[in-house]
């Protein structure tokens, strides 16, 4: 009988780990559990699919359930919701929602991909049916649905994180009357307040109405509760961040960390003897900070999902962190971080410097430069990097991926000023603006 890996969740970090098994274990049984009807399908399209940008919902399936039974031989079992996990049986209590009956399902090893849930606060009327959160295709069918069909007039967005950004292009480019809410005093709170200052104008230009400091106190059909006021909202969109579904693994015993993640090594493997873990629902090492983080991003969970497959089919790798990096954009305008803001070193004890600048996407002469600004932040005295921050317009943004190499190779201003990146007018200016903004900050080093 060949030893059997039972994967619960059937998104990234879960059929990552699935496929990297399967890749060197070919006798493996391998049974993913999962308890809605989709796989390895991409939430982060969601915005662009309800945007009207993606013709079909099945595009945004990268694998069906279908093609991992056939091509893969994986025995995914959709609508199959595991309810509690017994350590000492090595079985698993499974919900078949489809038959309605509950059965046990025994495993050799374990992986737990169940990602993580959209916070909904405990407010009254939260539960209305006019108020969404954004997660599922089930999610992105229903929004669709309103955007399309019943062409709702207002839409508010509560919170403002890439989440919301992203949700309040979508219907802003169906004509929606579109109001971000945002309760703190900056829209994406993974920014430094400056940069962060940078996306209210022009998202108000774009016809999204940014009302900062705005604190939602409940929900009625047709309107959303603050303390200044009401705000008409025929759809209400949650963008409020997420919480790791951690409590399955954590009820077995399994050690739960910041935010309540499951803790994992750099195997991937969770403090229960043969079980991993990977994605939404576990924490990543920061490669800055030198902590625990918990990191809710796709990136993060394929990666982490391949370390912990091709550990579980019997080879070795380690997963060596995260620097935070991500990426988003709002109609025109783009934002990326990376690492630490200025905030986050100080709160880190690092003694750090930050400056930025302002430039142009390609050679300022030609027609298509767009504006954009670089922020970096870097150790006083050593000149090592810590972390990077772009807004700007279209081309901007995914320049943080320089920042994050040099984040990954622990690298000095300095070094980044010699790095030999690739010039034409059409493509940068001959400074690189990473450059750019590194040599600015060298000198305050
Ligand atoms: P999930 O994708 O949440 O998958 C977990 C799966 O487990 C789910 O299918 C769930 O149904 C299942 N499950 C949970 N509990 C059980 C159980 N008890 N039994 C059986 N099944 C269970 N990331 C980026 O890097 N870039 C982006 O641009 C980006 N955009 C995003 C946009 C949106 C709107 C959203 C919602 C997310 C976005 N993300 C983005 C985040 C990214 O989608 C997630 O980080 C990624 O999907 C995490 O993968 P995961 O496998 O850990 O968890």
């Amino acid at each position: 009988m060949p030893d059997r890996l039972v994967v619960i969740g059937g998104d990234a970090g879960g059929m990552a780990a699935a496929m990297q098994a399967r890749r060197r274990q070919p006798y493996l049984e391998i049974v993913a559990l999962e308890k809605t009807a989709w796989t390895s399908y991409s939430a982060c399209g969601i915005p662009y699919l309800v945007a009207g940008d993606v013709a079909s919902l099945d595009d945004l399936v990268a694998r069906s359930p279908e093609t991992f039974r056939g091509e893969h031989r994986i025995d995914v079992r959709t609508h199959h919701e595991v309810m509690a996990i017994d350590l000492d049986r090595r079985s698993l209590e499974v919900r078949d929602h489809a038959r309605e009956r509950t059965i046990s399902v025994g495993f050799d090893q374990l992986h737990v991909a169940t990602g993580a849930r959209p916070t909904r606060p405990d407010l009254p009327g939260i539960d209305l049916d006019h108020v969404k959160g954004v997660q599922t295709l089930d999610d992105a069918k229903v929004l669709l649905e309103h955007a399309r069909v019943s062409r709702c007039r207002s839409v508010v967005v509560v919170g403002g994180g890439y989440i919301g950004l992203e949700m309040a292009e979508a219907f802003v480019r169906w004509g929606a009357q579109v109001t971000l809410l945002e309760g703190g005093d900056q829209l994406m709170d993974t920014l430094d307040a400056d940069m962060a200052a940078r996306l209210v104008a022009p998202m108000r230009a774009m016809g999204i109405e940014v009302r900062l400091g705005a604190l939602v106190e409940g929900f009625e059909p047709g309107r959303v509760l603050l303390l200044d006021g009401p705000v008409e909202a025929d759809l209400v969109v949650l963008g409020l961040g997420v919480t790791p579904n951690a409590e399955l693994a954590g009820d077995a015993g399994a050690e739960r960390g910041a935010r309540g993640a499951l803790v994992v090594d750099r195997r991937q493997r969770t403090t229960l003897e043969g079980v991993y873990a990977a994605g939404d629902c576990c924490l990543s090492h920061h490669l800055v900070s030198g902590r625990p983080i918990h990191v809710a991003l796709g990136t993060v969970a394929n990666r982490q999902g391949r370390v912990a497959g091709i550990n579980l089919g019997g080879g070795y790798a380690s997963f060596p962190g995260v620097v935070g990096t991500a990426i988003t954009k709002v109609c025109a305008l783009e934002v990326a971080r990376t690492g630490l803001t200025e905030r986050e070193a100080a709160a880190e004890g690092f003694e750090a410097v930050a400056g930025s600048i302002d430039t142009t996407t390609i050679a300022g002469y030609l027609p298509d430069a767009r504006p954009m600004t670089v922020k970096l932040v870097a150790e006083r005295g050593t000149g090592r990097l810590l972390g990077g921050q772009i807004v700007g317009e279209e081309g901007s943004a995914i320049r943080i991926d320089t920042v994050a190499t040099a984040l990954h190779a622990r690298m000095r201003l300095e070094e980044i000023i010699d790095l030999d990146l690739a010039y034409a007018p059409p493509f940068s200016s001959v400074w690189d603006p990473v450059q750019v903004a590194a040599r600015r900050l060298a000198d305050q080093v």
